[in-house]
């Protein structure tokens, strides 16, 4: 039993993580990365790269016909991301908590968004981070971003 993970069992429970471009800019990957792992989940997968259209559409499928989603595009391809799956028993609700509301003016302190976050006045809200909003749409995000592990 690792000392670190006090009764730690695999859940298989996973959730699918973006460190958005304005954080990888910003510096902020490693801090958000502690924070999870500080929290105490797993890390078990992390890539790099820049999102092309085709990949976002896929991910944000009941965001693209609604009007601030071209501002997402613009947002999301403008540098790197980081992608992580990230493991543990409530790991979606654990991950929502972790980043705070969508909104990082009004976001609760304490949280990534909360206490990292503002309104720099761009059309897309940059909000430093994604997190799968359920145990479904971590799945089915999980195979856009690391198809090799489905
Ligand atoms: N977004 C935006 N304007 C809006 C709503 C959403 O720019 O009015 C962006 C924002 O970056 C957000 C993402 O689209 O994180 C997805 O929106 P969602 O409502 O799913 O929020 P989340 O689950 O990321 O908190």
């Amino acid at each position: 039993q690792p000392q670190d993970r006090p009764q730690a069992r695999s859940t298989g429970e996973r959730v699918l993580v973006l460190i958005k471009p304005d954080a990888v800019q910003r510096r902020l990957t490693g801090e958000i990365l502690r924070r999870i792992e500080a929290k105490g989940y797993e890390l078990v997968a992390l890539r790099v790269l820049t999102p092309d259209a085709a990949t976002l559409a896929a991910h944000y499928a009941e965001h693209v016909t609604k009007p601030f989603y071209p501002g997402v595009v613009d947002y999301m391809t403008s540098g790197p991301v980081v992608a992580a799956v990230v493991a543990g028993q409530r790991v979606v609700e654990g991950v929502r908590s972790l980043m705070g509301a969508t909104d990082p003016t009004t976001a609760a302190p304490g949280t990534i968004r909360g206490d990292l976050g503002r309104d720099w006045g761009t059309s897309a809200i940059q909000n430093l981070v994604h997190g799968s909003d359920s145990a479904e749409s971590a799945a089915r995000e999980i195979a856009i971003w690391f198809p090799e592990l489905t």
